[in-house]
């Protein structure tokens, strides 16, 4: 008995430091890049929590894991601490280089971080290639040394976890990787006609291209559609929100829990942001208004990340409150971002036939998301099971291709990863925003977001914070079984 006790107080004591712990680092993320700190000081976070990120700590709760979720989510955020503890001198490393880095392009010193809004914005197709060609160069001779060697040592971590590779790792931690792998090759099975028309249209629209004449160059323009901007001022964003919210019965205004940084300051980072600090009571909604459905997209997307945390029942432990499936919270982040590709929301705006054209427009650019998305899956799976990595660039555009009718650059094959295998938290997310926008509008109709009781069954479920994982959540709303087959017949139905 006193064991015991001894071992739930080194629990309790466990995550209420990690609780502390996300706290500073949440607050540090959120005074740098809302431009009110210039320097960007984690290190001393995590020295100071050093003893939460140990390989002993990761083991210790590892051989503690039960049937319980609970155990397992905080045995999970342990092994992510300690794998981050491995490998953060290796990424210091990389982003001081990366700042440091330029290229030389048509006589003139360009820095390796600006060659992506350059080329997005260099309306001369040549330089698009010449700008491209020089940001691979510079990832294979550059980045590339020290990715192979950050692959070594998380390769060589993950082992000291007990486990032969991240897919391993993940699979114990609970990730559904094999199945979504499955769902993902009949994802890409079943939309590749569609995808495929659907894409050559829209390059013909916005570029005056061919399928057949696109390099990966022209894709941050095909992306970018500006001629919709007009319609999406940066100073009607926030009223735009609040005037959705209160459809819903929210009043941001009055949610003490929230704060809106709209300030402007010079060092503010452009894209808006969501700063969980403390959750539930103090959330940071970031914004520098710029405007255009893209902007407009990014504010509504970490709007549903606000209210999530926001509602999340502060009686909740740790794990519940800032762990569990990540699916969960960026489900509720697309299911507000997707309005702007709504008609339904879109004609407060818009009219009617332009509504329904943005509509199209924001489904294909979803399935180009969606489709990537799958092919990063399949590819990270094989890249993290391999020992040899000889055959990964050729592979990774092999995969990348046949998803997108997009050829990559080979050398982005160590840098296009998401590390914990994210990609399958947006892709699970994904569906569930689809089915769950499915099931409001068949209990509420297409103005699903201007009933009171849509957002009165908003707060319930948002109050669970991530107790239940997506799958679970789902089948409590409507009884369906998370499935990216739902998400393909949506999509079929928006680009019909
Ligand atoms: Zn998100």
């Amino acid at each position: 008995m006193v064991g015991s006790s001894e071992q739930g107080l080194r629990l309790e004591k466990y995550r209420e430091r990690s609780d502390r712990f996300l706290t500073e680092l949440e607050e540090e993320i959120y005074r740098h890049f809302a431009g009110l700190k210039p320097e960007f000081e984690l290190a001393a976070i995590h020295e100071r929590y050093r003893d939460l990120t140990s390989l002993e700590q990761a083991r210790w709760i590892g051989e503690r894991v039960d049937g319980d979720g609970r155990m397992r989510e905080l045995w999970h955020f342990a092994c992510e601490g300690f794998l981050g503890a491995v490998t953060r001198a290796d990424e210091e490393r990389l982003a001081t280089l990366e700042a440091g880095l330029e290229a030389d392009v048509d006589g003139e010193r360009i820095a390796f971080r600006m060659l992506g809004p350059e080329i997005a914005n260099a309306a001369d197709r040549e330089r698009r290639g010449r700008l491209e060609r020089a940001r691979c160069t510079l990832v294979d001779e550059e980045l590339n040394p020290i990715l192979l060697d950050l692959r070594g040592s998380l390769r060589a971590a993950v082992r000291e976890l007990g486990s032969e590779s991240a897919v391993d790792l993940y699979r114990r931690f609970g990730l559904p990787l094999d199945d979504l792998a499955t769902q993902c090759g009949s994802f890409l099975d079943e939309t590749a006609g569609l995808y495929e028309r659907s894409l050559a249209r829209l390059l013909e629209m916005r570029l005056g291209l061919r399928l057949d004449q696109m390099a990966r160059y022209d894709t941050p323009r095909l992306l970018r559609a500006s001629h919709w901007d007009a319609a999406f001022p940066g100073e009607r964003m926030l009223s735009a929100l609040k005037a959705t919210l209160a459809g819903l019965g929210i009043d941001l205004r009055s949610q003490k829990n929230v704060e809106i940084d709209i300030a402007s300051r010079p060092s503010k980072t452009p894209r808006a942001f969501c700063a969980p600090i403390e959750v539930p009571s103090r959330i940071v909604l970031v914004i520098n208004p710029i405007g255009g459905p893209d902007d407009w997209r990014a504010l509504f997307h970490e709007a549903g990340h606000t209210e999530h945390y926001a509602h999340t029942s502060a009686d909740l432990p740790f794990e519940y409150r800032r762990r569990g499936d990540d699916a969960v919270t960026e489900g509720w982040a697309f299911l507000f971002e997707g309005m702007i590709s709504t008609p339904a929301w879109l004609t407060r705006l818009l009219g009617e036939e332009e509504a329904r054209e943005l509509g199209w427009e924001g489904a294909v650019q979803k399935l180009y998301f969606v489709r990537r998305y799958c092919a990063k899956l399949l590819y990270e799976l094989e890249l993290h099971a391999a020992t040899d990595f000889s055959a990964m660039p050729a592979r990774y555009v092999e995969l990348q291709r046949r998803a997108t009718l997009i050829e990559p650059c080979p050398t982005d094959y160590l840098r296009d990863v998401d590390e914990g295998f994210y990609c399958t938290s947006y892709l699970r997310a994904w569906a569930f925003e689809a089915q769950v926008r499915g099931a409001l509008v068949e209990r509420f109709g297409p103005e699903w977001f201007k009933h009171l009781e849509t957002g009165e069954l908003l707060r319930g479920l948002w109050s669970q914070g991530r107790r239940l994982s997506a799958d679970e959540l789902l089948r409590e709303i409507n009884g369906s079984q998370l499935s990216l087959s739902a998400l393909a017949d949506e999509l079929k139905k928006a680009l019909a």
